[in-house]
C-alpha cells in the first residue's frame, strides 16, 4: 500500500507528496491505519443502501448525522444528511463496494 498523508482537520487523505491539506492548509501527518477517514456524505436513501453494504463487508464506520433529532421529525427523513467516517485502513476495501454514494 502506498504512503499516504492525513488531515486531522478534514478527515481526509492525500497523497504523500503533497505537505498540506488543500482544503483547510493544515499541516498533513502520515497516515495511520486508524485514523478515522471520511468515506462520504449520503442522504437518507443512500445511507440506507450504504449501511448493509459496510456491514457485509465488516468494515467499521461510524455515521454522524447533521441534522438534530428535533428536525428530522419536522422535516422528515428526506432532509437527513448523514457523514460516514471509516478506519484509513478500511479505505481500500470501501473503494470495492458498489459505488451507491457519490465518489
Ligand atoms: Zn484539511
Amino acid at each position: 500500500m502506498k504512503v499516504k498523508n492525513y488531515c486531522s482537520n478534514c478527515q481526509s487523505v492525500h497523497e504523500a507528496e503533497e505537505s498540506f491539506c488543500p482544503q483547510c492548509q493544515s499541516r498533513l501527518q502520515a497516515l495511520k491505519a486508524d485514523d478515522p477517514v471520511l468515506l462520504c456524505k449520503a442522504n437518507t436513501t443512500i445511507a440506507m443502501m450504504l449501511e448493509p453494504l459496510l456491514k457485509e463487508a465488516q468494515i467499521p464506520y461510524s455515521k454522524i448525522s447533521k441534522l438534530g433529532a428535533a428536525m428530522v421529525i419536522r422535516a422528515g427523513n428526506l432532509l437527513e444528511e448523514y457523514t460516514f467516517y471509516i478506519p484509513a485502513s478500511k479505505l481500500e476495501e470501501a473503494n470495492k463496494l458498489p459505488p451507491v454514494w457519490e465518489q
